[in-house]
């Protein structure tokens, strides 16, 4: 069954890692390292099973696979998931030991998997697996690391923001348009900066009132409750809260308050494919997630090996987050041609530069 699986979607490498020593249950998939070592973060998650654990991580891997190709990074697609409780309370299961023992498991892949950061791995525990593996990228306060991603993303989501608008509106800033931001945390509170430099309205919204406070604080944006952002009359709507906010109950309410665009930060903005198609149809145009809020990761691409000879440079870093809008503008460009939704397109992209490399490699 696995087999099957993992060949209809052309995944290298499946490790399945067992400890029982110190309990460590972890699954590494390397998608594809047709581009690069397969890269991707290590999340820990108290599944229900191991086919749980093994659809999420085959998920994220290949989404890291199709994330960095559309980058133009030269990387391919990976994830781990540790199988357990990452809540500090539960102290049988994220011990030193097990996380150490990790680090050793993704050394022996010899560079072919690169970890960092993900849900309930955080760069203390990083800093653990380091100790047996250089291969870790994204560790807080390291000499040479990236730091917060956040700006990196925001920055990017502005860029493909800007592609969008020029795009539909043929003009060159987002001056006097009106945004609806869905969430206002560390990435939405960067790009506010960028939005309102241009001269965007800002209108947010936030269920953390600590959040909400600290945006009207420094930028004196109008505020509505969250279950009304889908309501706010608007140019683009922006969803940087959480996943699957485009979906066939909010979109039409977004569409009838006018949004022609949908451009934010968050990760899997559509609830299922059915819902692009859906965005195509009504004529607005969907910035393909994966692309639009790849600058952390472009950001962190920066930092090792990656980044040359002198480790990592901001400068080098946000001059390619800022390729966000030509990437974001070439989506929209051949969705409109091919008149096909954009997260068709982006995926069509993102295979077409892997099938190349995997071409040039023969
Ligand atoms: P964050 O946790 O700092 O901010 C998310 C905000 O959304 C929080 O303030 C939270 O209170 C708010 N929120 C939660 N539920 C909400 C709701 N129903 N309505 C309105 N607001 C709600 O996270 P972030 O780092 O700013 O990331 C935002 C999104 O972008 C996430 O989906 C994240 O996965 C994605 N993303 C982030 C980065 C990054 O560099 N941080 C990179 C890629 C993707």
């Amino acid at each position: 069954m696995v087999f099957e699986k993992i060949q209809r979607e052309d995944y290298e490498q499946i490790v399945y890692c067992n400890d029982s020593h110190t309990g460590l249950k972890a699954i590494i998939s390397m998608h594809s390292t047709v581009l690069g070592p397969a890269t991707g973060g290590c999340r820990m998650w108290a599944y229900k099973d191991e086919s749980e654990a093994l659809t999420d991580v085959l998920r994220l891997s290949k989404g890291m696979t199709y994330k960095n190709s559309i980058s133009g990074l030269n990387w391919g697609g990976g994830k781990a998931v540790i199988i357990g409780d990452a809540r500090k309370d539960i102290k049988s299961q994220k011990t030193p030991e097990l996380l150490a023992r990790f680090g050793e498991y993704v050394n022996r892949l010899g560079g072919n998997y690169i970890t960092a950061k993900d849900v309930g791995i955080g760069s203390d525990d990083l800093r653990i697996v380091k100790s047996k593996t250089k291969h870790v990228l994204g560790i807080d306060g390291e000499p040479g690391s990236s730091g917060d991603p956040s700006p990196a993303t925001a920055w990017g989501v502005y860029h493909g923001m800007k592609a969008a608008v020029k795009f539909a509106h043929g003009a060159n800033s987002m001056n006097g348009m009106k945004i609806a931001l869905q969430g206002l945390g560390s990435v939405s509170f960067a790009l506010l900066e960028h939005l309102v430099a241009d001269g965007a309205k800002i209108i947010g919204c936030d269920v953390d009132q600590a959040a909400i406070d600290r945006s009207t604080k420094k930028y004196g944006i109008e505020i509505v409750s969250p279950e009304k952002i889908y309501d706010v009359q608007c140019d683009i709507f922006s969803p940087s809260a959480l996943g699957a906010s485009i979906n066939s109950k909010t979109l039409p309410r977004i569409h009838a308050a006018g949004a022609k665009i949908i451009a934010g930060a968050a990760n899997n903005q559509l609830e299922t494919s059915d819902d692009g198609h859906a965005v195509h149809k009504l004529g607005m145009i969907y910035c393909p997630d994966y692309a639009i809020n790849a600058g952390g990761v472009i950001n962190i691409y920066y930092e090792g090996g990656a980044a040359g000879a002198g480790g990592y440079s901001k400068t080098k870093a946000f001059e390619h987050v800022t390729g966000i809008q030509k990437t974001i503008a070439e989506i929209l460009g051949r969705s409109h041609i091919e008149k096909t939704p954009t997260h068709v397109v982006a995926d069509r992209m993102a295979e077409e530069r892997v099938a190349k490399a995997r071409q040039a490699h023969k």
